[in-house]
């Protein structure tokens, strides 16, 4: 019998994984399908429940659920630690298994991104505090960086500098990280503000990177602003396509081909890669 994957958020019309794993499971001739579900923002348990009735096998779990797959059935170390999850599998008990790959899909495209690996003592910018930061921030963390976490409220900022390896770390409010921001270091947009009509006033960079974890249209005036301030620009489709293989490849023990799946969503996005 064919076997559903899917993937789980509020709003979730937007997402490129249907195209991404589908594409893949086609690659390896797999007897499954891969779907988008809506699921309420506040209705994450019930939509959990029914799906887990249906059958599926996995699931992709995007924004605003992370917090909350975090404490379904089993999990690892680091799901336990960063308290976030964004891969559920059910385990051979029926039980959900969560796991986090978004902390893999970020580490190996900020890798592409910066073309080096040592980012020991790297002035960071890190705006949001929401559960995508986390996972950025322990990558940040582990590797050495200096981090400023600046959030629109920012006792959630403050809470996650509690744990982490590095002692300097500092938060900020978003305005205040925005205007104190190092001109030639990395910023990270971990906020989901594109959603929305705002945008975000980035001062003129001086040989600065800026990283956006949003893609497509979300990104695009941020991405657009942000280069026309002089800043050298990603946006998150290298994560989201890192983070969907590492899943892939905890579903079916196979490592998919990255690059013709970045290729198919740009394509989509009428992006140039
Ligand atoms: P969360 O809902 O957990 O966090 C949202 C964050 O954005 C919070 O810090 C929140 O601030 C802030 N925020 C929201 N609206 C505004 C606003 N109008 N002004 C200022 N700050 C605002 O979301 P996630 O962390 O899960 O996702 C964030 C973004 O990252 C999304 O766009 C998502 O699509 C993208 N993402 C991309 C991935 C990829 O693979 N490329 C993976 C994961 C996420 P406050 O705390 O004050 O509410």
């Amino acid at each position: 019998m064919t076997k559903t994957y899917g993937v789980i958020g509020d709003p979730i019309s937007h997402s490129l994984s249907p195209l991404i794993h589908n594409g893949w499971m086609k690659d390896y001739s797999l007897d499954a399908k891969y779907e988008a579900f809506f699921v309420p923002a506040k209705q994450f348990d019930e939509g959990l429940a029914k799906l887990h009735d249906s059958g599926v096998e996995g699931l992709n779990v995007t924004l605003p659920h992370k917090a909350a797959a975090a404490k379904v059935g089993n999990c690892t170390e680091l799901v336990k630690y960063l308290g976030v999850a964004n891969t559920l599998s059910r385990g051979d008990d029926e039980r959900w298994q969560a796991d986090n790959t978004d902390v893999e899909g970020f580490r190996e495209d900020l890798k592409i991104f910066l073309q080096t690996t040592n980012w020991e003592g790297l002035p960071v910018t890190l705006l949001g505090a929401g559960g995508s930061a986390k996972s950025v921030l322990y990558v940040l963390d582990i590797a050495g960086a200096s981090i400023t976490i600046a959030n629109r409220t920012i006792e959630k900022a403050e809470a996650m500098l509690t744990g982490l390896k590095g002692k300097n770390h500092k938060c900020k409010s978003l305005e205040e990280g925005l205007r104190t921001i190092d001109l030639q270091g990395l910023v990270i947009n971990c906020t989901s503000i594109g959603y929305g009509n705002e945008s975000l006033e980035l001062p003129i960079s001086r040989g600065g990177f800026f990283y956006d974890l949003s893609y497509g249209k979300v990104a695009e005036k941020i991405i657009i602003g942000a280069r026309e301030q002089g800043w050298k620009v990603r946006d998150g489709l290298g994560m989201l396509v890192g983070q969907a293989a590492a899943s892939f490849r905890i579903w079916f023990g196979k490592r998919p081909d990255v690059k013709v799946a970045m290729e198919k969503c740009s394509e989509v996005l009428g992006r140039q890669e």
